[in-house]
């Protein structure tokens, strides 16, 4: 695919705004959205829909050619999603139990999300960012070779289950690929599966693995672009029209909208959660 044609003036897009940078003095520190709400216009509009941020810097706008509307909540759900993700003594976030089967994971009435993606797309830092206003939290990271891979359930208070996948690579063995399918197969309060992509690099071989066991399943799932502060613009705005086309004319079960975030800046974040939040039914009014 062409490079787009860019609007003049725009480097690295998804770093910190200065702004912000300065409430929160360092990268690590949560931000939370009333700080975010502080900011000036269109920083606030770069940090919470970066996919909104980059189809401006498309000459040819076309506002169909990111699904853009697909999912455009107000600030006042997106505030009101963050509140489900703040661990408070009324709304209990934790750790609950690890499993290498199905028939050990916990069983829970509560609607289920899960995190897939190959080792190092980002889903540890994501999973911790998403999860930064309950910082007891501990997201376990498994990656030695030869340590047994495992899915870990997270409970975000009596609203839901968030299941953090193991990761894999281009030789999934085949234990894991049993494990991940009979999970996908049969849980049967899963609501959704997002399934990350690095954005510096695109969809790689390993990644159809997941997108392929997603299809075949008939399973609705959602594509989350990981590390979107890595990039300049123009290299992110050529991965991102790439992995959204091959959305619309090869995938039958992926959600239109793509979700770029980034677990350093946490630009996307809070609209992750949101749609999480709308998605397992806890938005409703
Ligand atoms: P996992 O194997 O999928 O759990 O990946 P990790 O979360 O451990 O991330 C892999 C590497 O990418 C680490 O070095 C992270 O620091 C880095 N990383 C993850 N997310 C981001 C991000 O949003 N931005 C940047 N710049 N680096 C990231």
């Amino acid at each position: 695919m062409a490079v787009p044609t860019l609007l003049p003036g725009v480097g690295r897009l998804f770093e910190m705004p200065a702004a912000l940078m300065r409430m929160s003095r360092a990268y690590s520190k949560p931000q939370t959205f009333t700080e975010v709400l502080q900011l000036p216009k269109q920083q606030l509009t770069k940090f919470v829909f970066p996919l909104q941020e980059l189809q401006r810097h498309l000459i040819s706008e076309s506002t169909s050619d990111l699904h853009l509307k697909t999912f455009d909540p107000s600030l006042e759900d997106i505030a009101r999603a963050e509140s489900i993700f703040t661990a408070t003594a009324g709304n209990r976030i934790e750790y609950l139990s690890s499993a290498v089967r199905l028939d050990h994971a916990p069983d829970l009435p509560r609607p289920e999300v899960c995190f897939i993606g190959r080792s190092n797309v980002g889903k540890s830092s994501l999973i911790k960012a998403l999860f930064s206003l309950a910082p007891e939290v501990e997201v376990r990271v498994s990656k030695k070779p030869g340590h047994t891979k495992k899915m870990n359930f997270f409970k975000v208070g009596k609203y839901f289950t968030l299941v953090d996948m193991p990761g894999y690579g281009y030789r999934a063995p085949e234990d894991f690929v049993d494990m991940v399918e009979t999970y996908l197969k049969e849980r049967k309060n899963l609501m959704r599966t997002f399934l990350l992509v690095d954005s510096v690099v695109g969809i790689q071989k390993a990644d159809s693995i997941a997108i392929e066991m997603c299809e075949e399943l008939a399973l609705p799932y959602v594509m989350v672009l990981t590390k979107i502060d890595k990039s300049s613009v123009g290299h992110l705005l050529k991965q991102v029209l790439q992995v959204q086309k091959f959305v619309n004319t090869k995938t039958q079960g992926c959600f239109p909208q793509l979700f770029p975030v980034s677990a350093v800046t946490c630009s996307g974040i809070h609209l992750l959660r949101c749609f999480i939040a709308s998605i397992t039914g806890n938005l409703k009014t």
